[in-house]
């Protein structure tokens, strides 16, 4: 087997926001997990159609990593990339210190829903930049419009909701989870959207799986995921705020979180940064089990 063949580990380490400590992300989730089950009702569709996830959680950062000849390599670099780098958890928690220093508080305003109505046709150079050239969008970004990546879905695969960081004005996007991702390359964590053959995929997105839709046909998925988004683009753009005491780094079993074998707080971390080194040795035991 190849280096870059060799398969993530799917119990693994990541950096999220989880939405049980975080009352006001907790309640507009709740709001959105309302307006679907509606839309399941008027629309007809079965009680299967839409399973909500039990641990709603926002990513920041993925922190995965393999195991190769016993040191701790940035999995999402040997798989986009295929380059082996071995992960430099002290400078990520540089990073982080230094992020937060320069941000304040809030860490992180975000903006989710109030887009226009718009979808994205960019093709070759015009998907360059954050700039939709073929719509009337806010931007795009993955070859969505804001309103596109507002809300998304595929059948029998996750639905996932969306936000971007803001300044001070909502419709100033300041893309600063992309340029904290960028900064993270320096530890060896490359963002998973992000490969040297996609230069055009930039990820800004702080997006939330809020659940799974069943196997139904695309084109009912369509319907569905359309009628969330118009909901979504009809309400006042919603603001939340993030800060460093939210965010933590959590030692998973399944991508889902529903059982994770540590949760470790990121400010804790940065004042005893062994805590993570810790978790990392407790992931490297796991794997030799
Ligand atoms: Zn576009």
């Amino acid at each position: 087997m190849t280096e870059a063949a060799k398969p993530i580990p799917s119990k693994n380490v990541t950096m999220v926001i989880l939405a049980e400590h975080h009352a006001p992300l907790r309640a507009f989730l709740e709001t959105v997990h309302e307006q679907v089950r509606e839309l399941v009702c008027v629309l007809g569709l079965p009680k299967d159609f839409f399973v909500v996830h039990k641990r709603w959680h926002k990513t920041f950062l993925g922190l995965e990593v393999v195991l190769d000849r016993g040191r701790l390599i940035g999995a999402w670099f040997l798989q986009n990339n295929q380059e082996c780098r071995e992960i430099r958890p002290r400078e990520l928690i540089k990073i982080l210190d230094i992020f937060a220093r320069a941000r304040g508080k809030p860490l992180l305003k975000v903006r989710f829903g109030g887009f226009r109505r718009s979808w994205c046709y960019c093709e070759g150079e015009l998907k360059n930049g954050f700039r939709c050239a073929t719509s009337d969008g806010e931007f795009h970004a993955f070859g969505r419009t804001a309103y596109q990546g507002s809300a998304y879905g595929s059948s029998d695969g996750p639905l996932i909701i969306t936000g971007w960081p803001v300044a001070a004005e909502e419709n100033q996007f300041t893309r600063d989870l992309y340029r904290f991702r960028l900064a993270c390359e320096n530890a060896s964590y490359l963002d998973k959207y992000h490969a040297k053959t996609r230069p055009f995929d930039r990820d800004d997105d702080a997006y939330i799986r809020l659940g799974t839709l069943g196997p139904y046909p695309d084109y009912v998925i369509d319907i569905f995921v359309d009628k969330l988004r118009g909901w979504l683009s009809a309400h006042e753009p919603k603001i939340l705020e993030f800060n460093l005491e939210d965010l933590w780094i959590v030692h998973y079993e399944r991508p889902s979180l529903e059982t994770n074998q540590s949760e470790k707080r990121v400010v804790e971390i940065i004042a005893k940064p062994e805590m993570l080194d810790d978790l990392y040795e407790e992931w490297r035991a796991g794997q030799a089990r």
